[in-house]
């Protein structure tokens, strides 16, 4: 079975059902899958230690302390509180622990995780720490990998993972978005591609098989992170793509099949995905869960 890793406290902190961060997707995508049969792992919280190696130190003691500013608050999207605190962290440390799992595995799947949009200074768009930079930097820390890809197909802009890997030659930083959507600066990844509004399955998907070719054979990674954000999808409420399921589906295989003819080992994490109907984003989620399974 794929390895999934999944923590309670993902969606513990109560934002309210009208908040445009979505969390009760965490609870609902790890009840579908446990209903399917699948044994969940639980993460720890990663270290303040493992945060620090992407993050400056005092907005980590910040946000651990809920002692944040109010602008640099006001720029995540959340309230600060110690439940948010606990919540990121556990999705953090299931990230890394997930990123082990994908080595000894060939690939394994946290049930959060994408925030994308954290870099070295702070959080921003529901982004409190970047999961995938701290794992990608605990692994390289250990020299267990010696070059990373990260294959970002949310379809938001990977800016965060941008910044925080622009000058470090092991990791390589891919990201396929929507170009007229948030945010509106997007420093440069290595590979970027910027998709204009409303394209469809087809057009996405030659895209998507161009920027994954061309990122296994630019980096020659030892391990994939992919953030397989469900927000490219029609109904969603933030993306500006217009996704169908059968495209959301195709996506998922192409990006674990290519891992797996280059015999790189990937761990999925869920990213963004903002539709009203959260029971059909857990839905979409499990895409990414199909097409790893079918690789290991
Ligand atoms: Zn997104």
């Amino acid at each position: 079975m794929l390895p999934i890793v999944h923590h309670p406290d993902y969606d513990a902190a109560s934002v309210g059902d009208d908040h445009r961060f979505p969390m009760r997707k965490y609870s609902l995508v790890a009840e579908i899958l446990r209903d399917r049969g699948y044994d969940l792992e639980a993460p720890i919280h990663a270290s303040q230690a493992a945060l620090e190696r992407a993050h400056d130190p005092s907005y980590v003691h910040g946000v651990l302390t809920s002692a944040l500013d109010r602008k640099t608050a006001r720029r995540v999207g959340f309230e600060m509180t110690p439940a948010i605190a606990a919540r990121t962290r556990a999705s953090v440390g299931g990230t890394e622990l997930a990123a082990r799992r994908a080595l000894e595995a060939g690939a394994a799947v946290n049930l959060a995780g994408g925030s994308h949009h954290a870099d070295d200074q702070g959080g921003a768009g529901f982004c409190v720490f970047n999961d995938v930079a701290v794992a990608a930097l605990s692994l390289l820390d250990e020299a267990r990998v010696q070059r990373i890809a990260v294959i970002d197909l949310d379809v938001h802009h990977g800016d965060g993972t941008a910044l925080i890997f622009a000058n470090d030659p092991r990791v390589f930083t891919a990201s396929l978005h929507c170009e007229e959507n948030w945010p509106r600066t997007k420093p440069p990844s290595d590979l970027d591609v910027g998709l204009p509004r409303e394209t469809e399955d087809d057009a996405y998907l030659a895209a998507a098989q161009k920027l994954v070719r061309e990122t296994l054979a630019a980096a020659r990674p030892d391990l994939v992170f992919y953030n397989a954000g469900v927000d490219p999808h029609i109904d969603d409420r933030l993306g500006l793509l217009s996704l169908s399921d059968h495209g959301l589906k195709a996506r998922d295989r192409l990006v674990a099949n290519a891992c797996a003819a280059s015999g790189v080992p990937v761990v999925g994490v869920l990213g963004g995905g903002y539709s009203k109907d959260a029971r059909a984003v857990a839905l979409r989620h499990t895409y990414l869960v199909d097409a790893l399974q079918e690789i290991v």
